[in-house]
């Protein structure tokens, strides 16, 4: 693995993936094995294979089974399921059986909420788990059959394309757009990029013309083209999608960046939860490779451009794009400090646009229909049109092409929505709606969305979403700025107050306050929008969280004079002196 790799640290997270495949678990021994290999001091490998959730370093059995731990596989019964599992096979969650056989834990979301409750085995996609499924897999597990050969039909991942638009709709042929692109210079594409209005669909928007400009203009002894297809945002799997049935075209528009751009190299980051897709992926690059499509000189234009795949390994932080690029260096995914930015200062330190899989899709079709026909669909400000992840409680869950400008309203009629009373729009977090906001437009200049559409109807408790979402931050957090490492956890622990009957009206305020203290004095965008959809189901879901508040004064999260009876029974004591008062009690708790 280490020679494949050429020796080098930069590899480092495929080597840490590729050696756990091998041996089962990263063994402190395998980690300075791994280190002297690629020459690197032993603590900088031990901090990157500590990092990734999907890294262990220590044994967890035969087989890995990890429950989906999305808001929607939550409300499909996934913690039944879960705790059915462990009954079943004798442990508890989050540890190893005591045979080391396997071990049973929570990961989070898996981008498979269209078709959940999902589950990784071994880290393979399993879709549509029931109990029925779960008693086969005990008994699977017993019996030490290996992952591959369970059921065929547990790892099948539909589409579930609802509507197409343009981009589902198109019937481009592989190399078409590059071939359009080409015939255009990289003048001529940059220009019809910045008539079409084409800002990135990863949520924040930034215009597509601006970054790959930038990226040109800068100098560098080479350019990057990084495909960020970590799509870990609760709720989302539209990235999925196109990966997976639109992945020429995604190449494609890589392709006419880097031409763009002036980069004969591109990356593309792909989820560790997407790992199922990798020998599909790896094998149509191949083919494009062997077509002429992909490679040197393509199309026999002059035009060289070849494409690496990277696998990451559950690390939500890693959609950021400067921690991503960490991540392909070989590093833990911290988000740097910027300036500088990618587009000067990227990859190994040099010029790099990273662009959403989406957005390098829709840079194809404007290469052949050209920027005036994109930017006459959607709104003047939100040019073209938003792929939506929908799940939640809909009919019909799956993936809706809209142009900009639809209102929730219409989404919830065509997903077969009923009673809904609220709607992340984008993911855990963007915002929460309520009902009279039903009306308002995705679009950039009004409800701007990466594209997670989560509904709750009326069934369901907001409180319970808020306290996934916060449980959500917390273990995604990186940890390297303080307001977002604690802020995080305060935020659990206030919830986790008012779901144990000890919540008091000062808890809501604290939870005001880290708002305003994490929304001000994060380092990244996690930290920033964390609290988002909180602070929303707090002003507009009010009753759901004051209906837990036990009292109108400050309570204790719990009974400290109780917590020492145990005490008092080993010494034989319960006088006055054994107990501590009322007010020191509340003090010491607090
Ligand atoms: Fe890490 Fe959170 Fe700080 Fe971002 S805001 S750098 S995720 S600790």
């Amino acid at each position: 693995i280490l020679e494949r790799h050429g020796r080098d640290g930069t590899r480092l997270v495929q080597i840490l993936r590729e050696v756990q495949d091998a041996l089962g678990w990263l063994s402190p021994q395998t980690l300075s094995y791994i280190a002297d290999g690629v020459g690197w001091p032993r603590a900088r490998v031990e901090s990157t294979a500590g990092f990734y959730s999907f890294f262990h370093t220590r044994p967890l059995g035969e087989y890995r089974i990890l429950f989906s731990d999305n808001i929607t596989d939550r409300m499909l019964d996934s913690r039944d399921l879960m705790r059915a599992l462990c009954q079943k096979l004798w442990l508890e969650p989050g540890h190893v059986s005591e045979d080391g056989l396997v071990s049973v834990d929570t990961t989070s979301c898996t981008g498979l909420c269209d078709q959940g409750p999902a589950v990784l085995a071994n880290y393979r996609a399993l879709t549509h788990m029931t109990l029925e499924r779960i008693d086969q897999m005990a008994h699977l597990i017993r019996r030490r059959v290996p992952v591959g050969d369970w059921p065929p039909e547990w790892f099948h991942v539909e589409d579930n394309i609802r509507r197409r638009d343009v981009l589902l709709g198109s019937s481009l042929q592989p190399g078409e757009a590059l071939a359009a692109a080409l015939a255009r210079g990289p003048s001529g594409l940059l220009a019809e990029i910045e008539r079409s209005g084409l800002r990135g669909r990863g949520g924040a928007g930034f215009g597509s013309d601006i970054k790959w400009r930038s990226c040109r203009d800068a100098w560098g002894d080479a350019h990057y083209v990084v495909c960020n297809a970590d799509e870990g945002e609760p709720g989302t799997f539209k990235d999925r999608v196109l990966l997976s049935s639109y992945f020429d075209l995604v190449v494609d528009g890589m392709c006419i960046a880097g031409m763009a751009i002036g980069a004969n190299q591109g990356l593309i980051y792909l989820r560790g939860e997407y790992r199922f897709l990798l020998e599909k992926l790896e094998t149509r690059l191949e083919q494009r490779r062997e077509a002429g499509l992909l490679g040197r000189n393509i199309l026999g234009k002059g035009f060289s451009f070849d494409i690496d795949i990277h696998v990451g390994a559950g690390a939500y932080i890693c959609g950021e794009e400067s921690a991503l690029i960490e991540s392909l260096e070989g590093k833990p995914g911290k988000p740097r400090i910027r300036p500088p930015f990618p587009v000067t200062h990227g990859y190994l330190g040099q010029p790099t646009t990273v662009n959403n899989v989406e957005t390098l899709a829709l840079a194809s079709l404007i290469a052949v229909q050209g920027g005036e026909w994109f930017r006459a669909i959607g709104t003047p400000a939100s040019t073209g049109t938003k792929l939506l992840s929908v799940s939640g409680d809909v009919e019909r869950p799956g993936i809706y092409e809209y142009p900009f400008g639809v209102t929730i309203a219409e989404i919830l009629a065509d997903c077969g929505a009923r009673d809904t009373q609220a709607v992340t729009s984008a993911g855990a977090a963007g915002h929460c709606l309520a009902a009279d906001e039903f009306g308002r437009h995705i679009a950039f200049e009004d409800v701007a969305t990466g594209g997670s559409i989560m509904v709750f109807d009326q069934r369901r408790d907001i409180f319970d979403v808020a306290q996934n979402f916060a449980q959500f931050f917390a273990h995604e957090s990186c940890g390297f700025c303080t307001p977002c490492r604690v802020g995080t956890a305060v935020n659990v622990r206030l919830l986790n107050k008012l779901a144990n009957d000890h919540g008091s009206p000062y808890d809501l305020d604290e939870m005001q306050r880290m708002y305003r203290l994490m929304q001000g004095a994060s380092h990244c965008g996690l930290g920033n929008t964390a609290t988002i959809a909180l602070q929303d189901m707090l002003h507009k879901f009010r009753p759901a969280f004051e209906r837990r508040l036990h009292s109108p004064e400050y309570e204790p999260a719990f009974d400290l004079d109780a917590a020492l009876s145990q005490a008092r029974r080993m010494t034989a004591r319960d006088d006055a002196e054994a107990h501590l008062s009322d007010n020191l009690s509340a003090h010491l708790s607090s």
